[in-house]
């Protein structure tokens, strides 16, 4: 039988080319989102693949959105916790409710869905978990201090998640991508993106696709042996 994938925050962006990097390596594939519905329509009638709207940083919307998942599609074998958001500012701008949101989202919307599919990874002795991390949790990012904490969360997360998971066939990865072609970048104001490409050795943004591939091969059977790494796709601009 097909493995089962969630893909938090699947439906636009890079979730959107994991969940089609995933959807051609033969998985079946659960694409979550938080609440845009009109671009979650309109990804499932390009796809095929079934969209479902929780927030991440419910954990209680978390377990509810798993067992939903797999009472229709099957056990959860593979998680992908891609959901992200930024609310940029500096320390003396940054409210508190910028730095929570954050927080909540991306680091705790990591720990809400590993909690929700981990015994059953566990009792079954195979899983995989990919975290999408950020160039900026390992280097650090002027105005980001929320975002750059939940980040860097999500990298000793992994490690620390990788040795509970090992024994029992579950592996723990981390992507760190540098900027890529995404809505979330295009908020970033044109003058600051310019500087930031020149600061990339191959001199452009990666693109969603080449995150994807990468995160399938952690996904597969083949990267059973890879776990509490944290692989770097970023041009070259940080070399970790
Ligand atoms: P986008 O802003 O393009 O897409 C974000 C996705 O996450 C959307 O599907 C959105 O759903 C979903 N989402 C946001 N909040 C929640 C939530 N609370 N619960 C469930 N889903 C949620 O992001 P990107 O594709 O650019 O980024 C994807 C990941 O990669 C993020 O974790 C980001 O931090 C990370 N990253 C991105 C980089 C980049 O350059 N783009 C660089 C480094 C890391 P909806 O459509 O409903 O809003």
């Amino acid at each position: 039988m097909a493995r089962v994938a969630v893909v938090t925050g699947g439906t636009r962006g890079i979730g959107e080319a994991i969940s089609l990097a995933l959807k051609e390596a033969g998985i079946t594939v659960a694409a979550n989102y938080a609440g845009n519905d009109e671009k979650a329509a309109a990804f499932t009638e390009r796809t095929g693949i079934k969209a479902y709207k929780w927030d991440v940083g419910d954990f209680d919307a978390c377990a509810a959105g798993v067992a939903q998942v797999e009472a229709e599609l099957g056990p959860v074998d593979i998680v992908v916790n891609n959901a992200g958001i930024t609310r940029d500012g500096t320390i003396l701008k940054m409210t508190r409710d910028m730095w929570e949101d954050v927080i909540r989202i991306n680091l705790g919307g990591c720990f809400n869905m590993a909690h929700a599919v981990f015994p059953g990874m566990r009792t079954r002795k195979w899983g995989r978990i990919v975290n999408i991390g950020s160039i900026n949790g390992q280097a650090g990012q002027y105005g980001q201090v929320n975002y750059a904490a939940a980040k860097s969360g999500i990298h000793g997360f992994t490690k620390a998640l990788a040795q509970e998971g090992a024994r029992f066939g579950v592996t723990v990865n981390a992507i760190a991508p540098g900027y890529i072609d995404t809505d979330m970048v295009a908020a970033v104001p044109t003058d600051v993106l310019e500087k930031i490409v020149a600061k990339i050795p191959v001199g452009r943004l990666g693109q969603a696709h080449e995150i994807a591939r990468a995160v399938a091969f952690l996904c597969a059977e083949e990267g059973g042996f890879v776990t509490g790494s944290t692989l770097s796709i970023n041009g070259g601009q940080h070399m970790y």
